[in-house]
């Protein structure tokens, strides 16, 4: 299916409509009326034309949990919802901290050819917060890593978080925090406030959030490194970062789906597949999150996607897993949180969900709709507005929140590099 591509009345970037001419896995010409005798034809009448999606937080599971996921279907989910680049979060089993490891994952994401899986590395040993993991021979590796994160875990010694900062430095890298202080949150479940305490589950400051990341954009401007806050869930955390921005620090931040569109009264029914971790917050958090993506302060949409097998979900709150599915919603979510009110227009989507993510990853070749470029590209209907049906889903896992909600929009195709790896919304082998 590789070869010559000519997609018809298709919208770049939600502009005018024109033709796209794809030869060699290259975009090599956009404009009205385009001719290409032999080519596959695909007409995007009022499709919406965008970049491949770029995920900096993906959990795939493999190696250790392939219950929950494999590297094979994550990134055929990941294809079905646009996506070209995903960010392989580094607690799997055993965890990414060795240049062994993240040219496993690495080499698995390339047999799979449905997306391009860039692995992140380890902070620490085993993400067991005591010692450096192996960073520069992740860096040197076949996996060329530049993200470096224990996700899951906070860097939370002050110390070890300084030395990765500053070793990551030499090459251009990022330190990717899970910002969330473990003494404050010990035992904690939900959101901290009046929910926490009706339901009688131990509350989750937003404080335990901040203090690690107005901590962290200090060490990062002492050391003259680069910091990249994962999933930011509170107003309060949106403020240090648009004053860390302001001094002129090396400070990104990402926001996830679910925290822009979900609020923590969804725990109200103690239904564990809205446990979350950092957990569901307020409406007032909820709309600071909109606005600080809109206004750049937040650089991209990442979607934290966090399968888990029913048996780890469909239990007591307390006992149950923290974590949501995300790839197959995302765009329908931004759509809805971001588009749908005007906060942002089809580029801003581009920029927070492709250009953005892919420059913080450090990846060259995303993000741009334009002639020369690889062509790996999204089509995306706005028009229909249906149900969120996991049943639909290829993650081996269904913990998705959006169930049965309606969102707008379908993801109608996707290509990476001049293959369609979805075509008629469904996966193209
Ligand atoms: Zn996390």
């Amino acid at each position: 299916m590789t070869g010559t591509w000519l997609i018809t009345d298709a919208r770049p970037l939600g502009g005018d409509p024109a033709d796209v001419l794809i030869r060699d896995g290259l975009i090599t010409e956009i404009g009205p009326g385009l001719d290409a005798p032999g080519a596959q034809r695909l007409d995007a009448g009022g499709l919406i034309l965008l970049p491949g999606l770029v995920d900096l937080h993906t959990h795939l599971r493999e190696p250790g949990r392939e219950d929950a996921e494999t590297v094979a279907s994550g990134t055929a989910a990941a294809a079905l919802g646009g996506y070209t680049t995903v960010h392989a979060m580094a607690n799997t089993e055993p965890a990414a901290d060795t240049a062994g490891v993240v040219e496993q994952v690495w080499r698995l994401g390339r047999q799979a050819g449905r997306c391009d899986v860039q692995p992140v590395g380890a902070v620490t040993a085993g993400l067991e917060g005591s010692r450096l993991a192996e960073l520069g021979a992740m860096a040197d590796s076949a996996a060329r890593v530049r993200v470096f994160s224990d996700d899951g875990r906070c860097v939370h010694d002050a110390v070890l978080m300084r030395r990765a900062l500053e070793y990551v430095r030499a090459f251009g890298g990022v330190i990717a925090q899970h910002a969330q202080e473990p003494r404050l949150t010990s035992g904690a479940q939900v959101n901290e406030g009046e929910i926490s305490g009706r339901l009688g589950l131990t509350g989750w400051p937003a404080v335990a959030e901040e203090a690690i990341i107005a901590r962290d954009c200090l060490l990062a401007a002492h050391v003259g490194s680069a910091l990249h806050v994962c999933h930011v869930s509170t107003a309060g955390s949106v403020e240090i970062i648009r004053w860390a921005k302001s001094k002129g620090w090396q400070v990104t931040a990402e926001v996830t789906p679910h925290h822009l569109l979900l609020t923590e009264a969804l725990a109200a029914d103690y239904d564990p597949v809205f446990k979350v971790n950092p957990p569901l917050r307020t409406a007032e958090d909820a709309q600071a999150l909109r606005a600080g993506l809109a206004d750049g302060t937040i650089d991209c949409v990442a979607t934290d996607h966090a399968p888990h097998p029913l048996e780890d979900k469909e239990t007591e709150w307390e006992v149950a897993a923290f974590g949501m599915t995300g790839l197959e919603t995302a765009l329908r979510v931004v759509h809805e949180t971001l588009v749908e009110p005007g906060l942002l227009d089809w580029a801003g989507v581009a920029d927070r969900m492709s250009a953005r993510p892919a420059a913080i990853g450090r990846l060259s070749g995303h993000g741009r709709v334009a002639p020369g470029e690889p062509a790996s590209l999204v089509l995306y209907d706005p028009s229909p507005r249906e149900a969120v049906d996991p049943t639909s889903h290829a993650s081996k896992s269904r913990n998705t929140p959006f169930a049965g909600m309606v969102l707008p929009g379908r993801v109608v195709a996707t290509f990476l590099r001049g293959t369609p790896t979805v075509l008629d919304g469904k996966l193209a082998w």
